[in-house]
């Protein structure tokens, strides 16, 4: 017998794979350490006994749109809702990449920019960083001048935190509105950060904005991400979407969520609030680290501590603290990440780091 066979294409690619390992305290994944309030467990539960399960889910999303709407004060129609923002990458890029079609990202960067590029068949262009992970006009020129349909901007940028400035973005979105090319500001991590890329559309920039509710929300469990973005790439984006494929669990669990944006706000700002005490400790240790507008911080050891990434990252895991291990990613030589988590579980982490370097 004879296996169907996969595309050729696809069985070049590997998977995109983050280890759980059991452990005590959890920050390899970006996830927020707190859950949602209660209140919003509660409302879910009581408002699935009103939903008509036989009947298919409003095709349109009409009001999660507008409930994102109104949270953005921003038209709904400028808004896509899907499984995920993972999910609105990839309409994104069968929209507007494809065979003969070319995304541009920028690395060390969030894998599934290049991989989701990889499995709708747009081919890849490698943008360059500077040595402190930021990027400059002549790393946006040498990929511009190779033509990309769909350009990636990560801000903040997954793994390294770094944010790009809003003249920046300007910059390269009026540079792409004479190509005819999308930029996607990616910003998973964007409440974390002091300014969001939302500002800069409806200026007649082909400007989209992504974002999820698995960060800030604390709902990555429910898969739920959204767009921002002129209304011509709504339509575009939304015409690759699969007849009703936001089921009425999201469209509920995202509205109700929009009702606690005090909770959101204030669990952002403890994590912020984290994330400056623990760049404050890390500075009295022999590791490297670089600014962060996420909820994790990049660093690696310092040659003279005689420890390599990885070794740094087992010593950590015999102390129960799993951190996302980057040191064999390329351009990340030695560098681990670490998820901003609970007060405690910082503490659990600076500690049993100090006890390793010391
Ligand atoms: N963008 C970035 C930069 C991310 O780090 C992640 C999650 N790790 C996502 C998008 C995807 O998020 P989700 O699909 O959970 O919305």
């Amino acid at each position: 017998m004879e296996w169907p066979k996969i595309r050729d294409d696809l069985a070049r690619l590997e998977g995109y794979h983050s280890p759980q390992v059991d452990v005590q305290v959890r920050l390899n994944t970006n996830e927020s350490p707190i859950p949602p309030p209660k209140q919003w467990v509660d409302d879910l539960g009581k408002e699935l006994h009103k939903v008509e399960w036989n009947r298919y889910p409003d095709r349109s999303t009409k009001k999660i749109r507008s409930d994102i709407a109104a949270f953005h004060n921003i038209d709904p129609n400028m808004v896509f809702v899907a499984n995920g923002s993972n999910e609105v990458l990839q309409s994104l890029l069968l929209a507007y990449g494809g065979p003969g079609r070319k995304a541009a990202i920028f690395e060390p960067t969030y894998a599934l920019h290049s991989h989701i590029s990889m499995i709708t068949g747009t081919e890849v262009i490698v943008g360059e960083r500077k040595a402190d992970f930021t990027i400059d006009v002549e790393n946006v020129s040498k990929v511009l001048d190779q033509g990309p349909n769909v350009i990636f901007l990560c801000s903040p940028n997954n793994p390294t935190g770094t944010v790009v400035t809003s003249d920046f973005v300007e910059d390269v979105a009026s540079r792409c509105s004479q190509m005819g090319t999308l930029v996607v500001v990616d910003e998973a991590y964007g409440e974390f950060s002091d300014w969001s890329a939302m500002d800069l559309i409806g200026e007649g920039l082909p400007i989209v904005v992504t974002k999820t509710f698995s960060k800030t929300w604390s709902m990555a469990g429910m898969r739920l991400g959204y767009m921002i973005a002129p209304l011509e790439i709504v339509d575009a984006t939304m015409s690759v979407a699969l007849p009703y494929h936001l089921d009425v669990l999201k469209q509920v669990a995202g509205s109700l969520a929009l009702r606690h944006v005090e909770e959101m706000e204030s669990r952002v700002e403890l994590l912020v609030q984290e994330r400056n005490r623990l760049v404050e400790k890390l500075r009295l240790l022999p590791i490297q680290q670089w600014p962060s507008g996420a909820n994790f911080i990049l660093f690696r050891p310092n040659e003279d501590t005689k420890m390599t990434g990885e070794m740094l990252w087992h010593a950590l895991l015999e102390k129960s603290v799993l951190l996302r291990n980057c040191a064999t990613w390329p351009g990340l030589d030695g560098c681990l990440r670490v998820t901003i988590g609970t007060p405690e579980e910082n503490n659990s982490f600076i500690d049993s780091l100090e006890a390793i370097l010391e």
